[in-house]
């Protein structure tokens, strides 16, 4: 079994954003840019099925700009096979990474796409969902556990009553949430062997596919600044502060 990996480089989880002066975007000179963390996940995941002796093969796969390759090594060092890199210097929405996925996906016929429920940095939450939709496989979204049972696979996700179990019948696209699993930490031995794992590298124009913007940024603005909190010592005393500020009577 083939499990395909996407994973997307986004500006490091710790980093503070800064918004650019002319309120067009995210500032991303010289800031930290890592592997998506639900990405992180996924690629953990397919490691993990395939240490278990079910999966067979793991390739991981990203568009982006030149130094995505990083991205790909560290998906290689958690212990992923080879990587594809697709290079683009455009920020992709998801349809448009959906239909180049798709792509790769009719040459690379993997039985499973495992995939970050979301990039952090646009929170789309959407291109595992449009993928799906384009190939017309089930789709699993937001795993928090997966198995793999006859032919298919038993995916269960949060939902807001509760836990929430769902078969699909393979190929199929599985979207991770959080609590999937926790990433191991490359070994510094697992970072060498990666520098010479196979990455092929490929330009996206090559698939000739229509991947023109359909969403278009007005501005990107800051969130408001929080207002300092008040520490009470009593919940007599929250009650009082809350009806003189005509928030309870
Ligand atoms: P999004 O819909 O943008 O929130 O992204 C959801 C998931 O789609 C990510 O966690 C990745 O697995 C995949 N993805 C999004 N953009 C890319 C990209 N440029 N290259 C590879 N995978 C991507």
């Amino acid at each position: 079994m083939k499990i395909l990996v996407p994973v997307k480089r986004v500006i490091d989880y710790n980093v503070k954003a800064r918004v650019k002066p002319d309120h067009s975007g995210v500032d991303l000179n010289n800031v930290k840019m890592s592997i998506n963390p639900f990405c992180e996940i996924a690629v953990e995941e397919a490691v993990r099925l395939k240490e278990a002796g079910k999966a067979t093969e793991v390739v991981v796969v990203s568009i982006g700009v030149q130094q995505t390759q990083e991205t790909l090594r560290t998906a290689l060092a958690i212990g992923a096979d080879r990587a594809i890199l697709l290079q683009s210097d455009d920020d992709l929405e998801p349809l448009a990474v959906a239909k180049v996925l798709k792509a790769v996906i009719a040459e690379e016929n993997p039985d499973m796409v495992i995939m970050g429920k979301q990039a952090i940095d646009g929170d789309n939450n959407a291109t595992g969902q449009m993928l799906a939709a384009l190939l017309d496989w089930p789709q699993a979204t937001f795993a928090s556990k997966l198995e793999l049972v006859d032919g298919g696979a038993h995916v269960t996700r949060e939902v807001d009553g509760g836990l929430q179990t769902v078969k699909v019948s393979l190929p199929a696209i599985v979207t991770t949430d959080l609590r999937l699993n926790e990433p191991r930490y490359a070994s510094l031995p697992n970072i060498m062997k990666a520098r010479s794992k196979p990455m092929a590298t490929k330009a996206v124009g090559e698939y000739g596919l229509d991947l023109a913007p359909r969403l278009s940024v007005k501005s990107v603005t800051e969130p408001p600044k929080r207002t300092a909190g008040e520490i009470v010592e009593s919940a007599s005393e929250l009650v009082e502060k809350l009806k003189t500020a005509g928030v309870l009577s």
